[in-house]
């Protein structure tokens, strides 16, 4: 839960690659860069953890000395609608994911929840929902308490509007929404014109999640190109042909006060992330 609006990148920055980093001087390398927020990629992982528990714990220590919250992307391999051998596979996938989020401290597991396929959305979010449903049961068997995060998808062949990814929350425990702005931008072919149409997403969370759960969104942003099925490619910031635009997400998030954890997935990472940074700052000093 973030006290204050956060920032971080969506993995490792690739500044950070070209020096060698060691996963364990991402932290300080962050906290350098005057970011506190990190999302960590998980995203090509199978059935099992792919990292040591030891590791797991000791990268997550270096996270709180250095003061920088931590997430975790997890696999993408996950499809909660799919036919029945996927889904069994995708519910290993997203409890390893959620175990190595309990030894980093990391939370939300964000999460794509899947692909409709030959399904209509109806019986799409009936299925997820069952099927996340007895993911809880068994962390809460296996004593993982961590929340799991259902991310807003970016193409329309792929469960996640706004509606659904609420709906979720509103059904389950230990779940939280994560807003990929980008996504819905996408989605939507363009949904992101004016400041009241970031307030009204705002609005919604509120309306039917709570205060709280707005205060302390988990959100992913960059810019983004789509096409009629939605989703293409990620830009960066300074790409004006691109929406969606962060200066007025940072006007709503004045407005409204939060504290949101915002995870840049720009090209260019972390550069960004100290970008919308520095234009929230501003925006709180005005
Ligand atoms: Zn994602």
């Amino acid at each position: 839960m973030a006290d204050r609006p956060r920032f971080g990148p969506a993995g490792i920055p690739p500044s950070f690659k070209e020096m060698k980093a060691s996963l364990f001087d991402i932290p300080r390398l962050l906290k350098e860069e005057n970011l506190d927020a990190f999302e960590y990629q998980a995203v090509r992982w199978g059935m099992k953890p792919q990292i040591k528990q030891k590791d797991a714990e000791l990268f997550g220590l270096k996270s709180k000395e250095n003061d920088i919250l931590l997430s975790l992307h997890a696999s993408y391999f996950i499809n909660l609608c799919g036919d029945k051998e996927t889904i069994i596979a995708s519910k290993k996938r997203l409890i390893a994911c959620a175990l190595a989020s309990k030894w980093m401290n990391a939370q939300p597991v964000v999460f794509h929840v899947g692909y409709y396929g030959e399904r209509n959305p109806k019986e799409a979010f009936e299925i997820c929902l069952n099927v996340l449903k007895e993911v809880i049961e068994e962390m809460k068997s296996l004593d993982i308490n961590v929340k799991l995060g259902p991310e807003t998808m970016g193409k329309i062949s792929q469960f996640g509007s706004l509606d659904e990814i609420i709906s979720l929350c509103e059904n389950l425990d230990n779940i939280q929404p994560v807003i990929d702005w980008a996504h819905l931008h996408a989605r939507d072919r363009g949904r992101f014109k004016t400041i009241d149409d970031y307030r009204k997403v705002l609005i919604e969370i509120e309306n039917r999640l709570g205060s709280n759960e707005l205060k302390n969104l988990h959100c992913h942003f960059t810019k983004i190109e789509f096409t009629d099925k939605g989703e293409k490619c990620h830009h960066t910031l300074d790409e004006k042909d691109y929406g969606p635009d962060f200066e007025m997400l940072a006007e709503v998030i004045k407005e409204f006060n939060l504290s949101p954890v915002i995870i840049s997935e720009s090209p260019i990472l972390d550069v960004d992330a100290i970008k919308m940074k520095e234009i929230l700052m501003r925006k709180f000093k005005n």
